[in-house]
């Protein structure tokens, strides 16, 4: 069985070497055709690559979706300063594993990405800020970029070009918060690890105070095969807003949960209930979180959609990084959203009292609810206090708690509303 499954639906681009250990190698990369893309950028204008990506419409994989092109165009023309390519390799979204794969698969693929990509904003150096419990997949890293120097496709004159490119691995603490792109320069220059007030935005003053552009793995990984096989190559797959191949992580109840690789805009029904088996014998979807624990849950009346950032937006959620979580009807919805909360009150950072003070108010009312403690006022006041949490702060993580607790409260109300009643039977002498 291919890793750990493959199914015929998928389009395997990204993930077409998982499975296969001769891939992490560099003579096994440069077998299965690698580092022939960074030979070709290197004989492109840094313009005429960042046209080639426009081009393609790749957008962000990180779970902002801004378009890749467009980005690193914001970087100054003429570099009269140092310029940074960051690589975030965090990966901290809850329900997110697949940029840990393509680094413990295909190392190289990324390298050549970061490569490409550091040259194409006229960077001479790329950090992969990558978190620290992902050891296994940093021990590979660091093992890939050394083989990457000593075979010239990094250092001082990459490939004979004269071009100087450098990478560096920076291993992260574990903290949620560095996978945000500012916090993760602060991370990166040894300062605390916590959220910077917007602008400057980071191509103005990013890294060191210098030009920086931040990516993550699977975008960087997307552009080695965009400018060896063209833009337009790459629009043969996905819609015209979504283009491309994604990969989707998928955990929870159903059969085959894992890494899978569909064209943007497949059927999500077709998606759960075939590519990913469905939910267990006798067991019905309920719930599903389409892109990490900080968007808002679908029902399942709403799976009949496309996998792309327009169509999942219509339905009232995002497609953020592509992590799904599946839940059927034993699923404790209420604990789930608790759980959840309770991951961003410990992870916020708090320099802001909308999230500061709202993560951690929001867990208690959760946890009374939880224990069959709560009233209908309960759920006015998460509502209230997720709204005051929401678009107010430095950073998207006060909006990531509070989406989970509006989004059921919308949906499945009645879970919520069973927990009062629970409390009336098992605790009728408290009531009166
Ligand atoms: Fe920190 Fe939360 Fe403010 Fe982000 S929203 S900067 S995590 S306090």
């Amino acid at each position: 069985m291919a890793y750990p499954y493959q199914h015929p639906s998928e389009v395997r681009v990204l993930s077409e070497y998982f499975g296969d250990p001769e891939a992490r190698t560099l003579k096994g990369w440069e077998a299965r055709g690698g580092y022939k893309a960074l030979r070709k950028a290197l004989g492109m204008s840094p313009a005429d690559i960042v046209n080639e990506v426009k081009t393609s419409g790749l957008r962000g994989r990180g779970g902002a979706g801004f378009p890749t092109g467009v980005k690193w165009s914001f970087m100054p023309k003429e570099p009269t300063r140092q310029h940074y390519l960051v690589c975030n390799a965090d990966e901290s979204e809850p329900g997110t594993f697949k940029d840990r794969e393509l680094i413990r698969w295909t190392p190289h693929q990324l390298i050549e990405g970061c490569l490409i990509g550091a040259y194409a904003i006229r960077a001479t150096h790329c950090y992969i800020y990558i978190r620290g419990e992902f050891f296994e997949p940093a021990q590979i890293l660091a093992k890939a970029i050394e083989e990457a120097y000593a075979a010239g496709y990094a250092g001082k004159d990459v490939m004979g070009s004269g071009q100087e490119l450098h990478v560096t691995l920076h291993l992260g603490a574990g903290a949620y918060i560095c996978g945000e792109e500012t916090a993760m320069m602060n991370s990166i220059e040894g300062r605390r690890g916590e959220p910077r007030v917007k602008p400057p935005f980071p191509a103005v003053a990013g890294v060191f105070g210098k030009p920086t552009t931040i990516n993550n793995v699977e975008t960087l990984c997307s552009v080695t095969h965009i400018v060896n096989n063209g833009g337009e190559w790459y629009r043969q797959w996905g819609t015209e807003k979504s283009t491309g191949t994604k990969l989707f992580c998928v955990s929870g109840h159903v059969r085959r949960p894992g890494n899978y690789e569909v064209p943007m805009g497949f059927n999500f029904r077709e998606f759960i209930h075939d590519i990913c088996g469905g939910p267990h014998e006798g067991r019905e979807v309920r719930a599903v979180i389409p892109g990490g624990s900080s968007v808002p849950m679908m029902s399942a009346d709403d799976l009949d959609v496309g996998m792309d950032y327009e169509a999942f937006v219509s339905v009232g959620t995002m497609l953020g990084a592509g992590s799904v979580i599946v839940m059927d009807d034993t699923a404790d919805i209420v604990k789930q959203v608790r759980r959840m909360v309770e991951f961003y009150a410990h992870e916020s950072c708090g320099q802001c009292s909308q999230c500061r003070e709202g993560t951690a108010w929001a867990t208690k009312i959760l946890r009374r609810i939880e224990r069959g403690g709560g009233t209908e006022a309960d759920l006015t006041t998460l509502v209230d206090i997720s709204n005051n949490m929401a678009g107010k702060t430095i950073c998207v993580l006060s909006d990531a708690a509070a989406a989970p607790i509006l989004s059921s409260i919308g949906k499945f109300r009645g879970d919520y509303q069973a927990r009062f009643q629970l409390e009336e039977k098992l605790m009728p002498a408290r009531r009166a």
